[in-house]
């Protein structure tokens, strides 16, 4: 297709009608990079996403940063989550639609989570993952600095029996400032996750996958909790009983059990604060 221009006098016109026309591609590239919403989701979602930003910081798992997740439940290329709040504030009216490209539905000119392609990049590498934890819990980093490797201590995290590897951000991306600032270091990080329900990020903390809020949120409490016990094991001396292989694997048929009692009085205590 060809365009036409009205024959133009002088230089300044064809410069005024070149940039009113550069004016008018760009605002429509603009309309069309804003991604459809998949629309509306059940209240009783929002409610458990918002809840679990609140039991995640009341359980220590989460400060001021880190952040959680779960993926649209009528489209796997939308994901939720919290514009730029610390998790124990975040409320209804915080969460958010994005792509996954972790662009905005609606921006409303809020400030959002730098680490969100995180979130982005995990959901379409892994279709299985439902909900994603980002945390800094300070139990985690000595197995992401030093050689030892975290392995199942505790019953409530078998789940660590399939190994947890370690994502090296040097390796990558040489130099930078440690933190997943786009896409392409996004999905370096889901690489090194590959299949595994959770990677440590060496100097950083950890990311945490799941099928669910809940299941996320229970490995993200036990996560850090078998970090402890592990570390607590080795300071006694002597030889450290793991779990064997085929308990984790009889332990993890059964994963799930139990832990809707767990969910009820984690939220009723989170939820019971201001
Ligand atoms: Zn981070």
């Amino acid at each position: 297709m060809s365009i036409t221009l009205p024959s133009l006098r002088g230089g300044r016109t064809m410069l005024v009608a070149v940039c009113a026309l550069i004016s008018l591609c760009a605002g429509g590239a603009a309309a069309q990079q804003a991604p459809a919403s998949a629309g509306p989701v059940d209240p009783q979602l929002i409610d458990d996403l918002v809840a679990a930003n609140r039991i995640l910081a009341d359980q220590g798992v989460l400060d001021g940063w880190g952040h959680v997740s779960v993926r649209h439940p009528r489209d796997p290329n939308r994901y939720l989550l919290s514009r730029s709040r610390a998790p124990e504030l975040v409320s209804a009216d915080d969460i958010m639609e994005f792509d996954l490209d972790s662009n905005p539905v609606e921006h409303k000119g809020r400030s959002l989570y730098t680490e969100r392609v995180i979130h982005g990049e995990i959901y379409k590498a892994r279709p299985d993952v439902m909900a994603i934890v980002h945390t800094h819990a300070p139990a985690l980093i000595p197995f992401g600095i030093s050689k030892v490797p975290l392995k199942p201590v505790y019953h409530r995290s078998a789940f660590v029996s399939v190994g947890i590897p370690v994502f090296e951000i040097r390796e990558r991306a040489g130099m930078t400032d440690m933190l997943i600032r786009d896409r392409a270091l996004g999905h370096a990080l889901a690489d090194a996750l590959g299949s595994h329900p959770a990677a440590l990020m060496r100097g950083h903390g950890a990311v945490i996958v799941g099928p669910s809020i809940q299941r996320v949120v229970g490995r993200s409490i036990f996560l850090p909790l078998n970090a402890t016990l592990q570390m607590q094991a080795a300071a006694l001396g002597g030889p450290v009983t793991y779990l064997d292989p085929e308990e984790a694997q009889k332990i993890e048929a059964r994963e799930g059990y139990g832990l809707g009692r767990a969910w009820e009085a984690w939220k009723r205590k989170a939820m019971a604060k201001p």
